[in-house]
């Protein structure tokens, strides 16, 4: 059995990264060239991660399955960046950045990786701008910030509504210059179906050609993976389409513990569903709760007349509106953070006041935004007694400078115009703060196999916060593994290439093809979507925004079910020597109809409500926080670390309990 060790370096907490850093092992330049690493994803952790390693002499094999690292999900990323620069005079700091995420995260994170993601968090937006990414900025050309949820300072950094476009635009020309020099061999279109180890080290991969159907073998002395979230296992949510866990979970199947599955984000700004055909949610940026203000009906009667098209929201008057929000948390208000928000609207729509014909919609309406933008541009223009359609007009250019492609998204969506009626949203799966579990140096169990990015269990606890992911991926990339690798690949400046021609890469190779050829072979009577919507559906009913015993044994025995009758009744269309995306959706639902039994597993096991995770039976039952998620921290100040036996219902739980040394352990109140 693996042993669990964090490898947490000692002293305070403020110098622990600095002082590990002077005193790891590092490699020379000249043996860099003769080590191979293996990059499994060209998103923004995985890119920038390939782009510093080859800068720095190593020769780097970079893997993504599209036809571009420009088109990995971290494109979607709308909203910005976290940074402790203190740009806006507000108070911001390493610690106070540090302080909100450990808390954002329900205390469930590891404060020593925190703290470093706080402390380089500066370093990524120098590097960023370095590379001509173009954050926006203020009158004065300085870096401009806002707020998201969760905190009390202005540091989020960002390029209007694209700001992971911008900014995986820079790693991808840093990756560029490196593939032009040959320090990256850049495989777009292939997709990593299993990991090799040789001695218990990672040693390489199986991959799969996806234009041609080719299966290569590729050697390494160590692979990094940095292939994202599994948001999809509930089938729809904010993900791109291909955003998957294959890649987390076959190296799961080979040592590495997998952590906190349960941990997830339902995102509560986002566009309804609306229907059973539908294949995607679109998210709407958290920015936009800056300035929208969301509310339902304080009228049981108008939001049945909502419902059924008899009411227009701009008829309800003031009085008649329920700010849930404002009125429930003051100091918070729009902005508390992500979990607190999508509990808040699921409750308001169970309890009847949706607005939308399903029931599950609340609005976020710029109504207010507009008006005070609207005086504020008369005053500063000099317009006196301006008319309303004049103040209504300045504010909402000010709103369309701010928001302008957002909105333009949700009118080609809706087809409403979101600047005269209020915008519709509900929550939807978003983001997965759980994932490969990481020691320190973000290696896994698995000796030479590391994981970064939102494919590792990472920084964020229970509940990640607004604009972070972004920071985390870049701080992985570009600041910590760089460092943290090498210190490990020390040992191997004298092994040479490792060759691929033997019995563990046959083996790896073999269990790859036996399963595509299974697929291609059965012949069984249901697609391939038609299972990943039923798994979505059980893990939406009774995994998703709220989670009981009773729910979750189900959901555990009904997943098992569907599994079964998936590898007796799938169906495959095509051939594997050809382009055949049922076969590689295949492969990955048959992940996610794992994960998703393990996932269920890993939230029974939680008996308690934290972050992004609630269980009904944990709650406040009176004071102030009455019918607020109830933390345990005697019991379950852990993360839960899963060893693969099998069957995901065997799965074996290792705690690695969670030390809070310069973080006072509170209860999270947003009141
Ligand atoms: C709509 C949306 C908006 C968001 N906005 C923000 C925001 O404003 N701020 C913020 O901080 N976060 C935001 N997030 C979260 C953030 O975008 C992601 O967490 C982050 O981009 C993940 O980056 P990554 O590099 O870890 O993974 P990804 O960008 O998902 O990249 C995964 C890479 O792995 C490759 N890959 C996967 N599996 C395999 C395989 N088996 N073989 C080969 N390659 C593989 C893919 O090709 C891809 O290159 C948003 C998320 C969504 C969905």
């Amino acid at each position: 059995m693996t042993t669990l060790n964090s490898r947490v370096p000692k002293g305070p907490i403020k110098d622990k990264w600095t002082t590990y850093k002077d005193k790891i092992n590092l490699v020379n330049p000249a043996n860099k060239r003769n080590i191979d690493i293996i990059v499994v994803g060209t998103g923004l952790a995985g890119g920038s991660a390939a782009a510093t390693l080859a800068e720095l002499g190593y020769n780097v094999k970079a893997f993504a399955y599209q036809d571009s690292p420009r088109r990995a999900h971290s494109i979607a990323a709308q909203g910005g960046i976290n940074a402790a620069k203190n740009y806006q005079g507000d108070g911001d700091s390493s610690f106070r950045l540090f302080y909100d995420t450990v808390k954002g995260g329900d205390y469930r994170s590891r404060e020593a990786n925190v703290h470093r993601l706080a402390e380089v968090s500066a370093n990524i937006i120098d590097q960023c701008v370095a590379q001509g990414v173009p954050f926006a900025r203020d009158y004065g050309g300085l870096l401009d910030n806002r707020s998201f949820g969760g905190v009390l300072v202005s540091r989020t950094f960002y390029a209007k509504g694209q700001t992971g476009q911008q900014l995986l635009l820079g790693a991808y020309s840093a990756m560029n210059r490196q593939i032009a020099r040959g320090k990256i061999e850049m495989h777009n279109r292939h997709e990593m179906l299993d990991v090799v180890l040789v001695d218990g080290k990672a040693r390489g991969i199986i991959a799969r050609n996806m234009i041609t159907g080719e299966i290569q073998r590729h050697s390494a002395h160590a692979v990094v993976i940095a292939t994202g979230g599994y948001g999809n296992v509930y089938f729809l949510s904010t993900n791109a389409m291909g955003s998957n866990v294959t890649a987390a979970w076959k190296i799961h199947k080979k040592g590495a513990y997998f952590a906190n599955p349960c941990y997830t984000q339902i995102h509560p700004t986002c566009i309804p569903r609306s229907g059973d055909y539908q294949s995607k949610l679109t998210l709407m940026s958290e920015s936009l709760r800056n300035d929208g203000r969301i509310w339902v009906p304080a009228k049981i009667e108008d939001a049945k007349a909502i419902q059924q098209g008899k009411l227009k929201p701009t008829e309800i008057a003031e009085a008649d509106r329920d700010y849930y929000l404002e009125r429930r948390y003051p100091a918070f208000g729009n902005l508390v953070p992500r979990d607190v928000a999508s509990r808040a609207a699921k409750e308001r729509c169970d309890a009847g006041y949706g607005v939308n014909g399903t029931g599950e919609a609340v609005y976020l309406d710029f109504a207010s935004a507009i008006d005070r933008y609207g005086k504020e541009q008369a005053k500063i223009k000099g317009i006196e007694n301006a008319s309303d359609a004049r103040i209504y007009e300045l504010g909402q250019a000010v709103v369309e400078a701010k928001y302008g492609n957002l909105f333009q998204m949700y009118e080609k969506i809706i087809d409403e115009n979101p600047y005269k009626t209020p915008m519709m949203i509900y929550p939807a799966t978003h983001y997965t703060m759980g994932g490969v579990w990481v020691d320190y140096n973000l290696m896994t169990t698995v000796n030479g196999l590391y994981c970064i990015g939102e494919a590792n269990f990472s920084d964020h606890g229970a509940n990640r916060l607004g604009a972070s992911a972004l920071m985390q991926g870049l701080a992985d990339g570009y600041f910590v593994l760089p460092y943290t690798i090498g210190d490990y690949l020390s040992d191997d400046i004298r092994t040479g290439k490792i060759s691929t021609d033997t019995k563990e890469f046959e083996e790896a190779e073999k269990t790859v093809t036996d399963q595509l050829d299974f697929f291609i072979n059965n012949k069984g009577t249901h697609s391939v979507d038609y299972y990943h919507k039923k798994l979505g559906k059980i893990m939406w009913d009774k995994v998703g925004m709220a989670r009981n015993e009773k729910g979750l044994k189900e959901a555990m025995s009904e997943i098992k079910a569907l599994r079964e009758d998936f590898w007796k009744n799938v169906k495959v269309p095509g051939e594997q020597n050809e382009m055949n995306p049922e076969l590689e959706k295949a492969g990955r639902v048959a992940d996610f109809l794992e994960l998703g039994e393990l996932f269920a597993k890993d939230a029974l096991d939680r008996n308690e409500s934290c972050g992004g995770h609630f269980r009904e039976e944990s709650v406040e039952l009176d004071g102030e926080q009455k019918g607020e998620a109830k933390r345990n921290d005697t019991d379950f100040a852990y993360v839960s670390a899963w060893e693969y036996k099998g069957e995901p219902a065997d799965a074996v739980l290792h705690k690695e309990q969670l030390e809070f040394n310069d973080i006072e352990l509170k209860q999270r109140s947003y009141k």
